[in-house]
């Protein structure tokens, strides 16, 4: 057997606590806190307990779903990135800009988080950007 654990940030909100990924034979099989991290000091909730479960959970989504036919069937990244852009072309031309809002997410990046409102802001010219830490 071979075993190794991989320091890294919980992915569930800002508070940023840091925590150890136990992998086994190449497999993610479970989460072990960090001890010295400055922010979680040795503690963990109960998400980052569980941060490793939806890896390889079966219910996961591993590829884009686009509607057809009212139906959600699987599609590569590149044709649900063109469904989108044309979606969100035609009501900006339809609409304008202010009829689109962004939903940003505590589970991004701050760096992803910035572009995300860049994004608003600069290609679709809105300034209706959210996200989920404010509800
Ligand atoms: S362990 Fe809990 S409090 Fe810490 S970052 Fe993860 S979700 Fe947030």
């Amino acid at each position: 057997m071979e075993y190794h654990n991989v320091l890294t940030t919980c992915p569930y909100c800002g508070t940023g606590c840091a925590l150890h990924l136990q992998v086994l034979d190449h497999q993610l099989v479970g989460v072990l806190p960090a001890k010295n991290h400055p922010i979680s000091q040795g503690g963990l909730c109960i998400k980052g307990w569980n941060a490793h479960a939806f890896v390889n959970h079966k219910d996961r989504l591993q590829t884009p779903l686009v509607r057809k036919g009212g139906k959600l069937v699987t599609a590569t990244w590149d044709e649900a990135l063109a469904l989108i852009a044309e979606k969100l072309s035609a009501l900006k031309a339809e609409s304008g800009p202010d009829s689109i809002g962004v939903f940003a997410s505590a589970k991004c990046t701050n760096e992803e988080n910035y572009l995300i409102q860049k994004f608003a802001r600069a290609v679709i010219g809105t300034n209706n950007v959210d996200h989920c830490a404010r509800l």
